[in-house]
């Protein structure tokens, strides 16, 4: 149950301009541009060649290593290309090309999958391709497969959606009530848990309503009223909302009993569960000051950016700033011909009103990034350390629990990058703490091998 205390926050302008707006599919693109690289972990390995013909849903990527998800055509059609190049993370990955034929014919693998214990449903939740859609990207059923001696007692669907703009988990939550309930019932009766909770922010009263609604008197699955908080929606924050519960860093939810999932995942989830379709589509909120025509819209993956863009009557003015997921969290791209992978919730275009960059003053020690932190950090103090270079006070006031939400730098009246620059610190101490351990570790080989041959 909630503490009935609260994690720090900060408000922030919803500027939800879609949220009366169904979802819509969108038409489709003329070739679609499918990375290898969609999720947390190493990148899929292609299963086809070029030349060769695809179907709807046929799986065209296998994930490699445990922490991975597949990754399924989103069209029928050849493939035309596979190639190494710049994806939208900024990194060089594996591109499959395919250019559709208009038919999409679904692939015979497309069949509901036999689900009859714990083990056959983590099974088909990773052949579901899903992870997790709030632009975290961890593969669901990587996070389903809790090990012994954990024991979760509690799974969360996360329905805050805390970020500016953002409407599309508001939408789903709306037309796919019931779906919603039946993956949370199939995760609560295979995974054994006992509760299930549905964190909800204020600001979507409706949403509320329709799981109510369809919940009735349910024993077993709750829904929590969110105060409108920006970051309600990340991991710790709702956890501890909804169930009082600390989640320290470095520790996965299952250390305090816990899973959460995005509600559009448990969503994809459930309609792989009940028609066999993986994952090969994805919706968006497109919005921001110079799109012509915000409009939520559901996407095949690989679809090039700007295309999506083109379907909302495209912008008007010059787009100085594109921002893929919300303004808080989501990352800027240097360019619009990307293809949509599956953690992307949103594109935002800016013009160059919103896209410039205020320049920095001294700090006035106002304590404002101190009292909005919701991780209890010392914003200032990172942020001064980390110009100083200091790795070991870095690392005493605790860089590894930031959590990057941005609260610090957003409430700074003296405009400082602080979230920025302890991103920064954060990445030199792991840097640092991975080269230690690997040195530690390549010793201790080494004296055993010492030892042995003695
Ligand atoms: S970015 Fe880190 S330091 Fe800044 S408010 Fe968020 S958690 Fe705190
Ligand atoms: S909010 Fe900005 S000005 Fe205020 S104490 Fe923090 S860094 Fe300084």
């Amino acid at each position: 149950m909630s503490s009935g205390k609260h994690l720090n926050g900060v408000r922030v302008k919803h500027c939800k301009n879609t949220a009366g707006q169904d979802i819509i599919p969108m038409s489709l693109p003329e070739k679609v541009f499918i990375p290898m690289g969609q999720h947390i972990g190493a990148p899929c390995q292609p299963v086809v060649a070029v030349g060769e013909q695809v179907k709807l849903g046929q799986k065209i990527g296998e994930a490699v290593k445990y922490v991975g998800a597949p990754i399924h055509s989103s069209v029928s059609g050849e493939v035309t290309g596979i190639r190494q190049e710049m994806s939208q993370m900024g990194v060089i990955d594996t591109i499959i090309e395919i250019t559709p034929d208009g038919k999409q014919e679904k692939a015979d693998s497309v069949v509901p999958p036999t689900v009859t214990d714990r083990e056959s449903f983590i099974k088909a939740v990773r052949e579901s391709g899903v992870v997790g859609l709030g632009g975290a990207t961890f593969p669901m059923s990587v996070k389903f497969d809790v090990k012994e001696p954990l024991k979760v007692d509690t799974f969360i669907i996360n329905g805050a959606e805390c970020e500016p703009y953002i409407t599309v988990d508001h939408r789903n939550m709306l037309t796919h009530t019931q779906e919603i309930v039946d993956g949370a019932r199939a995760v609560l009766k295979w995974l054994d848990i006992e509760r299930c909770i549905i964190g909800i922010e204020t600001n979507k009263p409706d949403a509320i309503k329709a799981f109510r609604d369809i919940l009735g008197d349910d024993s077993k699955i709750k829904v929590q009223e969110l105060r409108q908080v920006y970051p309600q929606g990340a991991e710790r924050v709702i956890i501890y909302e909804c169930t009082g519960r600390h989640l320290v860093a470095g520790k996965l939810p299952a250390h305090i009993g816990c899973i959460v999932s995005n509600v559009s995942s448990v969503l994809k989830m459930q309609q792989y569960l009940a028609t066999g379709m993986p994952l090969v589509s994805r919706s968006m909120t497109v919005d921001g000051n110079v799109v012509k025509e915000p409009k939520n819209v559901d996407v095949p993956i690989g679809t090039p950016l700007c295309d999506v863009i083109e379907f909302c009557g495209g912008t008007s003015g010059e787009v100085r700033k594109i921002i893929l997921g919300g303004p808080m969290m989501g990352r800027a791209i240097p360019r619009d011909d990307f293809g949509v992978i599956k953690g992307n919730s949103a594109i935002l275009c800016f013009d160059e009103k919103f896209a410039k960059q205020e320049q920095e003053k001294a700090c006035i020690n106002c304590g404002r990034c101190v009292r909005g932190c919701p991780m209890n950090l010392m914003p200032t103090r990172l942020a001064r350390y980390w110009e100083r270079q200091e790795l070991e006070l870095i690392r005493e006031y605790d860089v590894y629990t930031c959590m990057e939400c941005g609260c610090c730098s957003f409430v700074c009246p003296a405009r400082k990058q602080l979230s920025f620059e302890i991103k920064l610190a954060k990445q030199w101490v792991m840097e640092e703490d991975r080269k230690a351990k690997a040195k530690a570790e390549a010793e201790a080989a080494a004296a055993k091998e010492e030892g042995g041959s003695k």
